[in-house]
This record gives structure tokens, C-alpha cells and sequence, in this order.
């Protein structure tokens, strides 16, 4: 069992007071705060351990190599996959999903074929794909979503069919707090000879994942929304899809053989890690994957779906406040954005802040999310390991103050 007051005692930043009040952070689907191990594996990898990997012979090189390749392991054992062979460290979940536009897009998507995503993706599952379609000449399509804010499964099984290539879909909305079927979704896809692309970016934070289980071609996510640093994103990619793969960026390191005219590829994962990585970073993500095995990605899901049902009840006592998304909070991850009309995102989200807590407001890089919901803007409040019952009490307060604001 989760225990929030002991957790924040690992996370410094949550020490302090904003606006004359304690700091009741709940942006955590933005970007979550960092534990003290987080913090200080990166200072001791600096401190003992800095050098460039992979080409040196020297002791520091040695043992940075050594422990950048240990957490591409732990990252494989995060996902249940079998191979760290199989992950690819990029910047972030974006990067890890352009990479395979261009990498297995280009090569295998041609005019005329069909890539299907839906209406709740973000910007970042969506403008690779535009911007494959307008190199290929192939076609986008939509699935939409049910009045209760699912997706519209039948909607997804109507739209896959001979001409799909792939199937581009987000595990867990960051705006809905939707949780989608991605193995349905793949075994539709699979049917149809077509290739999964999971968004894990809200998902790997804060559910159980197995990859092999969940039966997609790839998975991309992020280390900031975890707890690891900024600068890190990983993509799994399916036994033996990276080999079929030309690289995505060429350079140092990701070489076998440079000669004038042309060069070899290293071995994967070498091949999509192009010029020095982001080596402290991903040797911090260790640390943050271990927090978090140690916490168990049960207990994360346990204690955030319960969090998220307390929230979802004190908010439907607000009164002129509705939720958007699932009403059932085990549908659902610790994501609820909500609107006060006529109180707009910014307002509530700059008087919320008045309070010490931090939410966010805006259209979520969801912009075809926004205009489906026939809105501009959403607020959002989103949970992690540290919130407790007294950040949703601290949240409803301030949003009763919004409302004597607003009438
Ligand atoms: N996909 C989803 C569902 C997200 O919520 C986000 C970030 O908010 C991203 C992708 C992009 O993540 P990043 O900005 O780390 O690339």
C-alpha cells in the first residue's frame, strides 16, 4: 500500500510553500516531480562516473557504458519485455514516435495507404503521421469517441481495413484520463496485416504494462512523467522490427562501417542512437524505474484510481462544475479535466495557483480532443504517487473560490 506522506518525504520540491500556502502539485500528466534518488543518481553519475559511452577503453568509459546499458535492461524488465535490445532511448515519447514515421513509415507506407488514429491523440501521435501522409500521399482516419468519452471501438473496427498500414493509438488519454483497449485494438490491426503504435506516455506512468502481452509492434513513452529526468523517451519496438529498419538519424555511433559514398548500420539498438546520447539522464531514469518497482506498478494503479474516484466525487459536489471522461474512476487513469462555466481554464487554473495548487489549463496538445468537446480549453488536475485526499480537499477549495469569483 501507497503511503503519499512518506513518499513526499523523498521529493524536495514538494517541501515548499507557493503563494503562502504548501505546494499541492497536480500537474503530474505534464511532467512529474523528481525523488531525492532521482536527484542524486544523476549528481553521483557526474560526480564518479561521466564519460562518453560505447567507444572507450578507459575505466570511466567502461563504467558509464555499463551503466547506461543496465537501465536499457531495466527499462525492458519495466515493460515485461524480453530483450533490451528491443528499447531505444530517444528525447521523449515525441521523438520515439517521429522515429517510427520516418524509420518504418517511409518505408512501408505508400499513396493511397491508411493510418488510423483517433480523436483523443495528442499533437505528438498526430503531426508525424500528417506529416507521413503528405510524404506518401496516404490517408488519415479518425476514430471518434462515445458521449461517456470512450473510444468508439466500433468505430475503430469500422476504419480498419485492407488499406490500413498502422494503427496509431494512445494507451491512456491525458485529457479524459481514458483508458483504451490497445490489445483489442492490435489484435484488430494484426487482423488486418496492419502495425500497432501504442502512446504510452500516460500509461507506463501509472499502470502495469506488459508490452508482449499487450500484443502492439511498438511502444513509446517518456521518462520525465515518471519520475526520471527530462530529456529521456523510450520506444520498444517488436522483436525484430528494428532490424528491418533504415535509421532514423545518421552519425556517430550508430555506424558500422563509413566509407566515402555509404556506410553500415551497428546493431540494434546502436543503430537508432545516433551521436552521444543523453547518457546522465537515462543512468537517472534507472533510479526512477527502480522507485517505482520497489513501490510495485500495482500499488501506483491502486492508489491513483482511488484518488482519482475521491476527486471525481468532491468535484461533482462543485456546483456548475462538469467533468469530462469516463464516470467510473477504474476506467479511467488519475486524469480529470473539467470546466466552470463561465469561468475559463486560465482563470480557474491562476486562482487554483492563488491556493498553492498547481493545475493545468489549456487544450493538452489535444486540440482535435478540444473541438469534439466543443470546447478551447480545458482545466486539468492530475495525480501521482505523492497526492493524497488532502491535495483533492485543497483542490476543491479552490475551486469553491473560483466559484465565488464567478458567481
Ligand atoms: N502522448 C501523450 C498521451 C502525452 O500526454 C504526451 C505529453 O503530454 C505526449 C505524448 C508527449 O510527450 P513528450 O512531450 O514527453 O514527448
Amino acid at each position: 500500500m501507497i503511503d503519499p506522506r512518506e513518499i513526499r518525504k523523498d521529493f524536495p520540491i514538494l517541501e515548499q510553500q507557493v503563494n503562502g500556502r504548501p505546494l499541492v502539485y497536480l500537474d503530474n500528466a505534464a511532467t512529474t516531480q523528481k525523488p531525492r534518488q532521482v536527484i542524486e543518481a544523476l549528481v553521483r553519475y557526474y560526480e564518479t562516473s561521466n564519460a562518453n559511452i560505447h567507444r572507450g577503453i578507459h575505466t570511466l568509459a567502461v563504467r558509464a557504458t555499463e551503466q547506461y546499458e543496465a537501465v536499457r535492461g531495466k527499462t525492458a524488465a519495466f515493460l515485461s519485455a524480453s530483450h533490451p535490445e528491443d528499447i531505444v532511448f530517444t528525447r521523449n515519447t515525441t521523438e520515439a514516435l517521429n522515429l517510427v514515421a520516418r524509420a518504418w513509415g517511409d518505408a512501408n507506407v505508400h499513396e493511397g495507404d491508411e493510418i488510423v488514429l483517433t480523436l483523443m491523440e495528442h499533437h505528438s501521435n498526430i503531426v508525424p503521421w500528417q506529416q507521413l501522409a503528405q510524404r506518401t500521399g496516404a490517408l488519415l482516419r479518425y476514430a471518434g469517441i462515445t458521449p461517456e468519452g470512450k473510444l468508439d471501438l466500433d468505430e475503430v473496427r469500422g476504419l480498419i481495413g485492407p488499406r490500413t498500414k498502422v494503427v496509431s493509438v494512445t494507451h491512456m488519454s491525458n485529457v479524459l484520463g481514458t483508458i483504451n483497449a490497445v490489445a483489442e485494438i492490435g489484435e484488430m490491426a494484426r487482423q488486418a496485416g496492419a502495425l500497432m503504435v501504442v502512446d504510452g506516455a500516460q500509461s507506463a506512468p501509472h499502470l502495469p504494462v506488459d508490452v508482449e502481452a499487450l500484443g502492439c509492434d511498438f511502444f513509446a513513452f517518456s521518462a520525465h512523467k515518471m519520475l526520471g529526468p527530462t530529456g529521456v523517451g523510450v520506444l520498444w519496438a517488436r522483436r525484430g522490427l528494428f532490424e528491418t529498419m533504415e535509421p532514423f538519424l545518421g552519425g556517430g555511433d550508430m555506424i558500422a562501417l563509413v566509407r566515402q559514398d555509404e556506410s553500415t548500420w551497428a546493431d540494434v539498438p546502436h543503430k537508432f542512437e545516433a551521436g552521444t546520447p543523453n547518457i546522465a539522464d537515462v543512468v537517472a531514469f534507472g533510479a526512477a524505474l527502480d522507485y517505482l518497482q520497489d513501490l510495485g506498478m500495482g500499488a501506483v494503479r491502486a492508489h491513483e484510481m482511488a484518488l482519482t474516484a475521491y476527486a471525481m466525487e468532491q468535484l461533482s459536489s462543485i456546483e456548475g462544475l462538469t467533468m469530462h471522461g469516463p464516470e467510473r474512476a477504474d476506467e479511467r487513469g488519475g486524469v480529470v479535466s473539467f470546466a466552470m462555466n463561465p469561468a475559463h481554464p486560465h482563470d480557474i487554473a491562476t486562482i487554483a495557483d492563488g491556493h498553492g495548487v498547481a493545475i493545468r489549463a489549456g487544450h493538452h496538445c489535444a486540440q482535435l480532443l478540444m473541438r469534439h468537446l466543443g470546447v478551447a480549453a480545458t482545466s486539468r488536475a492530475s495525480f501521482s504517487i505523492y497526492n493524497d485526499k488532502d491535495d483533492i480537499e485543497a483542490l476543491a477549495e479552490a475551486l469553491e473560490h473560483v466559484n465565488r469569483v464567478f458567481g
